[in-house]
C-alpha cells in the first residue's frame, strides 16, 4: 500500500483532530491554515474555553485526540479542569497542538489559504494555494467552518437557519489585564454560576491553588446593569447579558470576554465582515469601559489584545447524506453509524436580537452526530467536511458547534479519508464500520 497524502483546509478544532487522526493512520498529511496560529476560533477568536459538551456529568463522551490534548493541558498548568467550561491559556493551546501535529509528522502550513481544487478522473484532488503552489492530494478535508472548499466543488450549502438563512451575530472577543482578584472577591455578590456550579465568580483551582475569576450567563449581578447602562446610553452592546468573563490559566488578573453582539447577514462576506470588524472593536471598548464603571475589582482592567479573528458562530452546512435535526439532539437519537457523541445544550445567539435560546439536554444524556453528516450527498468521492459546517439543522449545529464535538467530528473525518485513501475507494463506500472500529481502538467513545 502506498502512502495516500491527505490535505486538510483549516486549522481549527475539527482541522487540527483530522490532520492528527489522518497523520496517526499512516497518511502523509498537509495542514493549511490563513492565521500564524493554530486553533481556528480557539486562539484567533479567543475562544478559550471547551465547553460541557464532552462530560454529561456522570461520564465523558469525548476521548480520542480531544482526551489527550486535555490532559496535556492540564499537565502544563493551562487548563482548569472543571468538566463544564474549561478555560485554557490559548499561547499554551497553540504550543501543545503544534507539538502534537510535529510528533505525527504533519507538515503544517500557516498564513496560507487554499483557493482551489479540481477532482481528477482517478479520484485525486488538485490543490491550489494562495501562493500559487499546486498540490496532488489523495483526499481533502474541509475544516474551513464555513464549507468553503466542498462549495468550490461543488457541493450545495445552506446558509443559516431554515426559512429566512438568519445566522447568529458574530463577536470580537478580547483579553484584558489588572483585575484584581480579591477586591472581586469582596465586592461581588454571592450567586450560584448555573455553568460551573461557583457559588462566586472567584474560586480556587484545586490542582494549581491559584486564584482567578469565572463569570458565566445570566447574573442578578450583571444583568440589571447592563438594563440601566444601555437606558442612560452609555452601553451600546445589544445583548441582555455577559456570556463569558474567564480568568486565564497561569495568569491570575487576566481574562478573556465574550460579550459584544454584531449582526450580520453572511460572515462569509469579506465587505459585510469588514463592517462588523469595526461595529465589533467599537464594542470591546464599549464593554471594558462599562465593566471599568460598574464590576468591583475591574476599575483598573486595560486591554491586552482584540482576537485575531471576528468571532463566527454559524455560516453555512453542507448538503451531506444526512441531516442532524434540533429534534435529534433533543430526542437524544442515537444512530447505527454514530462517529462522535454530545450533550451540549441547543444555544442560540439570536439574530437581530438582545437574547439568547438555550435548549438543554439533561445530565447523564447525549444525542450522536452520523458518520454520514460528513459526506456530501454530491461532490468529490474523497472530499470529506468536519467542524461546525456538517450536515446539520441550525439548531443542532447550535449544539454541536462547541469545540470538544468539533475535534470529535474531525478526528472521525481524518480517519475517514485516510482509510478512504488507503484502500483507494469512494468515502460513500468505505463502510462507517471501518471509522468506527479505529476511533474505538483509539480511545473515542462511541457508547
Ligand atoms: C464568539 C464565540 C464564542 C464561542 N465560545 C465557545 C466556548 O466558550 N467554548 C467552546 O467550546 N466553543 C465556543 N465557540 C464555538 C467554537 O469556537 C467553534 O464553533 C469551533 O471553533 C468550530 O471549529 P471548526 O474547526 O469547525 O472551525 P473554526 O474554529 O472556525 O476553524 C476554521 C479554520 O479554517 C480556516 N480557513 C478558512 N478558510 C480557509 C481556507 N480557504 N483554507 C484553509 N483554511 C481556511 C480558518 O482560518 C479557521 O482557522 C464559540 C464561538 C464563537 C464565535
Amino acid at each position: 500500500m502506498t502512502t495516500p497524502h491527505i490535505l486538510v483546509a483549516g486549522g481549527g478544532p475539527s482541522g487540527l483532530a483530522a490532520a492528527l487522526a489522518a497523520a496517526r493512520c499512516g497518511a502523509s498529511v498537509t495542514l493549511i491554515e490563513p492565521h500564524p496560529v493554530l486553533g481556528g476560533m480557539g486562539t484567533a477568536g479567543l475562544v478559550n474555553n471547551f465547553c460541557g459538551g464532552y462530560h454529561d456529568r456522570s461520564r465523558f463522551l469525548i476521548g480520542g485526540i480531544f482526551g489527550e490534548l486535555r490532559q496535556r493541558m492540564i499537565a502544563a498548568h493551562a487548563l482548569y479542569e472543571t468538566r463544564r467550561m474549561e478555560p485554557y491559556e490559548p499561547e499554551v493551546y497553540h504550543r501543545t497542538w503544534s507539538e502534537m501535529l510535529a510528533e505525527a509528522g504533519v507538515q503544517t502550513q500557516l498564513g496560507r489559504r487554499l483557493q482551489n481544487l479540481t477532482e481528477l478522473p482517478d479520484s485525486r484532488l488538485q490543490v491550489n494555494l494562495d501562493n500559487g503552489s499546486q498540490l496532488l492530494v489523495d483526499g481533502v478535508v474541509d475544516a474551513t467552518g464555513d464549507g468553503l472548499i466542498a462549495h468550490m466543488a461543488g457541493v450545495k450549502r445552506q446558509l443559516g437557519r431554515d426559512g429566512d438563512g438568519a445566522v447568529m451575530p458574530v463577536t470580537m472577543c478580547y483579553r484584558f489585564t489588572g483585575l484584581d482578584i480579591e477586591a472581586a472577591a469582596a465586592g461581588w455578590p454571592s450567586h450560584v454560576d448555573p455553568v460551573n456550579g461557583h457559588t462566586r465568580p472567584v474560586y480556587t483551582d484545586p490542582h494549581s491553588g491559584e486564584r482567578n475569576f469565572f463569570h458565566s450567563g445570566h447574573s442578578d449581578f450583571i444583568d440589571p446593569l447592563i438594563v440601566q447602562e444601555r437606558a442612560a446610553g452609555r452601553l451600546s452592546i445589544p445583548r441582555d447579558h455577559v456570556a463569558v468573563i474567564q480568568g486565564v490559566p497561569g495568569c491570575p488578573g487576566d481574562a478573556t470576554v465574550n460579550f459584544g453582539r454584531v449582526f450580520i447577514d453572511d460572515p462569509t462576506d469579506p465587505e459585510q465582515m469588514a463592517r462588523a470588524q469595526a461595529a465589533g472593536e467599537a464594542q470591546v471598548h464599549d464593554g471594558i469601559a462599562f465593566f471599568r464603571r460598574c464590576f468591583p475589582g475591574f476599575e483598573n482592567i486595560r486591554l491586552v489584545t482584540m482576537a485575531r479573528a471576528m468571532g463566527v458562530r454559524q455560516s453555512y452546512q453542507i448538503d451531506g447524506q444526512y441531516r442532524l435535526t434540533a429534534e435529534d439532539c433533543l430526542s437524544q437519537r442515537q444512530f447505527e453509524d454514530v462517529i462522535a457523541q454530545c450533550n451540549y445544550m441547543i444555544d442560540i445567539h439570536e439574530p437581530g436580537s438582545d437574547k439568547t435560546t438555550c435548549q438543554l439536554l439533561p445530565h447523564g444524556t447525549h444525542y450522536d452526530i452520523p458518520w454520514r453528516c460528513l459526506i456530501p450527498r454530491q461532490g468529490p468521492a474523497r472530499l470529506i467536511v468536519a467542524g461546525r459546517c456538517i450536515s446539520a439543522d441550525a439548531g443542532a449545529m447550535a449544539s454541536f458547534r462547541v469545540q470538544a464535538p468539533a475535534m470529535a467530528i474531525g478526528e472521525a473525518a481524518g480517519i475517514g479519508i485516510a482509510l478512504a485513501a488507503q484502500r483507494g475507494v469512494a468515502l460513500a463506500d468505505l463502510g462507517h464500520e471501518a471509522v468506527q472500529e479505529r476511533l474505538r481502538a483509539v480511545g473515542a467513545v462511541l457508547e
